[in-house]
């Protein structure tokens, strides 16, 4: 405490301050955060000085991050596809990854497409397909109705006109619809993962399905065929030890063209298939 009294108010000295705790980058985003300044206003003025109210929310967002809060749950907000996603602790972070699973949904969809994406968490996928596929008719589902209000609030505030279905899976939808495109990133992680460890702040059943990581990429793919138009297209993320699991399960299922996307970071991400006409 007697040590902290000595640093300075400016913006430099905060920063200074924050640094060798949660590092330069994560410190300027969260005093971006506190202060509405820009990052670049953050470094042309760091001589200017912060309230003390200021520098009480920044020493306290400093220390839950130090204390392993995600930014985006300190933030509330995450960009995604170029976007800013809201985001609470009751839906799933939107990853980088995630992007992969657009950009061959771009790839594939027909004109003004039927889309429906199954777990939509914060909605960073239906509406990142609603507003870049001109036409989309897009449904989103959930079996959490906080994530359902956080996706609605997304799909508001960005313009995306989505219809939110609350339910698990399949369930959530009536028998007899089709779709031109299936999407998915479900949980996926084995519930003896360990990397599961260091995603304790994020809801545990958007992660892992508790079984063997793959039984809610089973349900989906059981179900997708049925529902899929002549020539759609299912993708579904996955973890980067399942691209053969999942493989097989879509050409159990019938699928054909089936393949494996990788992401940036050379994992197997996503794969998909199509119902043949
Ligand atoms: N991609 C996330 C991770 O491994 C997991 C997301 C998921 O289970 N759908 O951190």
């Amino acid at each position: 405490m007697a040590e902290e009294t000595q640093i300075g108010p400016s913006i430099r000295a905060q920063l200074g301050k924050a640094t060798p705790v949660i590092g330069r980058f994560e410190a300027m985003i969260l005093l971006g955060f506190v202060t509405g300044r820009t990052r670049e206003n953050l470094i042309a003025h760091d001589d200017d000085e912060l309230t003390d109210e200021e520098i009480m929310r920044f020493d306290l967002l400093v220390s839950l991050r130090a204390a392993g809060t995600p930014v985006p749950y300190l933030t509330g907000t995450q960009e995604f596809y170029g976007r800013h996603f809201q985001v609470t602790d009751r839906v799933l972070i939107p990853r980088p990854d995630t992007e992969v699973l657009i950009e061959q949904a771009l790839l594939v969809a027909p004109a003004a497409p039927r889309i429906i994406d199954l777990g939509t968490g914060s909605g960073c996928i239906a509406v990142t397909l609603a507003l870049e596929i001109p036409g989309a008719k897009v449904t989103a589902t959930d079996s959490s109705s906080d994530a359902l209000e956080i996706a609605r609030g997304n799909a508001d505030v960005l313009g995306a006109d989505i219809r939110f279905l609350e339910g698990f899976w399949w369930d959530a939808v009536p028998a007899d619809e089709q779709f031109d495109l299936i999407v998915s990133n479900p949980p996926y992680i084995r519930p003896d993962d360990e990397h599961l460890r260091n995603l304790e702040y994020e809801p545990l059943g958007a992660l892992t399905d508790g079984i063997d990581g793959l039984e809610c990429l089973r349900v989906i793919s059981a179900g997708a065929m049925a529902r899929l138009s002549r020539g759609g297209w299912l993708l579904l993320e996955h973890g980067y030890d399942q691209g053969a699991d999942v493989r097989a399960m879509l050409e159990d299922a019938g699928f054909a063209a089936v393949r494996t996307i990788r992401d940036y970071g050379g994992n197997d991400r996503v794969t998909m298939g199509r119902r043949a006409d």
